[in-house]
């Protein structure tokens, strides 16, 4: 068979799914009631808001939610609420969407970048405990592409030393560790709403957390400093305006009830494929995974295979696959920032060197049009 790219006919000409998904009627009759009340933020009841992020943190297995504009301001928030702040460090893994870092320096600490591990991509306990210093203040474990981290081990670690532990659950809503939800195990979690979430307004993003005081503080970060029930003008603390508004929470209310749904229908898409003896397979997920919210399917290329002519090869075939994360510590932001040394993450430059992903509106398809993509890996890789 010609490949696509030389000419030949493409294995799909139809297009993936779009996303966001179109709106449902559920979203729609409550977006219209929020419009036609005319309270559309926040500060003027936040009824619909309230209701979101109490359901979301009882999925999270916790009590507390705070709705945020977007999820690097919810890592921001999570950080000064639990007291992180100049002078702290924060350890981040080197394979991960540049907001795990860039919140940590918003928040006036300094990012620590470590090595992931080389088979499964997260932060692993060990190479943790090896970068703990005497300013580590909190570990941010990543749930990457929907997939949760080790968080037993890091937990152990951050008893042994005192560590806060951050979530970044932006793209794992639903996922489970040990049969426990995350975003709810660590003293925060926070999850993104933006356009490529598996749940999402446009933007958006949420902190959920288990403790009284912690939700108290992360609040009032998002509040202007405020202190719930006080008066309007008295700021005890140092605050911003960070919240989520009524808009934002009618499109995610409803998104609840098809979560579930949804996950199941991405994890039948990621089942359906058929890569046996080609020289790609599956990213393994860390030990302790009961439930992978497959928000990405990460892929990796064995030794030897041109990532730049699979990724070329299979867009021309009608199945694009995305190149995934450069190195954290390479981006030339936070290069500048001397953050990391070349050669310093071996893993994260590896997986950016031979790891590629499906992404979430290909997950979205109907699972036996997994076939397409199983047909395009065989022509380019057979
Ligand atoms: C999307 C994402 C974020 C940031 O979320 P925003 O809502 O876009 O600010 C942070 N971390 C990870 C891992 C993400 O994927």
């Amino acid at each position: 068979m010609t490949l696509a790219l030389d000419g030949g006919a493409p294995v799909r000409a139809k297009p993936w799914p779009s996303w966001p998904p179109p709106l449902d009627p559920a979203q729609r009759a409550l977006v219209t009631e929020v419009l036609e009340s005319g309270r559309w933020g926040a500060s003027q009841g936040g009824e619909v808001g309230s209701r979101f992020v109490t359901a979301l943190a009882g999925m999270a297995g916790v009590p507390y939610g705070v709705g945020v504009a977007n999820a690097t301001l919810g890592l921001f928030a999570a950080l000064r609420g639990l007291g992180v702040g100049p002078g702290d460090e924060v350890i981040v893994p080197a394979y991960t969407f540049v907001a795990s870092a860039a919140s940590v320096i918003l928040a006036g600490a300094t990012p620590v970048i470590v090595d992931v591990d080389p088979s499964d991509l997260h932060l692993a306990a060990g190479a943790v405990e090896a970068a703990v210093t005497g300013r580590t203040a909190a570990i941010m474990p990543v749930h990457l592409a929907g997939s949760p981290a080790d968080l037993d081990a890091l937990a152990a670690v951050a008893v042994r030393h005192g560590l806060r532990i951050v979530e970044d659950a932006a793209q794992a809503h639903g996922a489970t560790y040990r049969g426990r939800p995350v975003g709810g195990l660590g003293d925060a979690g926070v999850f993104s709403f933006q356009s490529s979430k598996a749940m999402t307004a446009g933007e958006g993003g949420a902190v959920v957390c288990r403790d009284e005081s912690a939700y108290e503080a992360i609040w009032s970060v998002c509040n202007l400093g405020r202190t719930r029930g006080g008066r309007w003008y008295d700021h005890p603390e140092l605050g911003w305006n960070l919240r989520m508004t009524e808009l934002q929470a009618a499109l995610l209310l409803p998104w609840l009830d098809r979560l579930e749904a949804e996950i199941e229908r991405r994890e039948a898409f990621c089942a359906a494929l058929d890569l046996d003896g080609l020289p790609v397979s599956a990213v393994p997920r860390p030990p302790g995974t009961t439930r992978d919210s497959r928000h990405l399917l990460m892929l990796r290329l064995d030794p030897g295979v041109d990532k730049q002519r699979v990724l070329t090869a299979m867009a021309a075939e009608g199945v694009p696959l995305s190149a995934g994360y450069p190195p954290l510590g390479a981006l030339p932001a936070l290069a500048e920032q001397g953050l990391t040394r070349a050669g310093e993450c071996p893993a994260a430059e590896q997986a950016a060197r031979s790891v590629v992903w499906l992404t979430q509106p290909m997950l979205m398809a109907d699972p036996v049009e997994a076939v397409d993509v199983t047909a395009a890996f065989r022509k380019v890789l057979g």
